[in-house]
């Protein structure tokens, strides 16, 4: 269960403290902040006193997410990782959101391309894609136009 944080506290070197509420979050954002998108929203937060946007960030339970001083960005889509799942998984260098997307490829790794002989359609001359049989079991070629177009191949 993703858990939909009610609010945050942001919190300036100029002594200012903000405290963003889901509600005026959302305003700004299209979803509920949680602790899987918090990240994306970090680099938008600012300081309403001064604009600084160093800030650091607690969440509703009271947990420091964001430390500027220690923020270490997600090697993949360079958003800052939450503190708590940096040392929960210690020396992570992949935020929450990035680590799922990499555990589902393992899982279900993606069909391989066609290969280059059988890239282009031979019926209507469009490219190429690979598909997946209902089962998952078999990949085959087929036009990436279907289902105008119903060519497809064996590998
Ligand atoms: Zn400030
Ligand atoms: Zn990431
Ligand atoms: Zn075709």
């Amino acid at each position: 269960m993703t858990r939909v944080l009610k609010f945050i506290i942001c919190s300036c070197v100029c002594g200012h403290k903000g405290r963003l509420d889901a509600q005026k979050m959302q305003s700004n954002l299209d979803e509920q902040p949680t602790l899987e998108n918090v990240g994306a929203i970090y680099p938008r937060l600012k300081c309403s006193k001064c604009g600084a946007k160093k800030t650091e960030v607690w969440d509703d339970t009271g947990a420091l997410l964001f430390d500027p001083s220690v923020n270490i960005g997600c090697q993949e889509c360079g958003e800052p990782i939450i503190l708590p799942r940096l040392s929960a998984q210690n020396g992570t260098s992949l935020c929450i959101n990035c680590a799922r997307l990499a555990e589902d490829e393992l899982l279900n790794p993606s069909p391989p391309p066609p290969p280059p002989g059988k890239r282009t359609c031979p019926s209507c001359g469009s490219s190429t894609t690979t598909y997946t049989t209902r089962d998952g079991e078999h990949n085959f070629i087929g036009c990436a136009r279907f289902p105008q177009c119903r060519w497809s191949s064996d590998f």
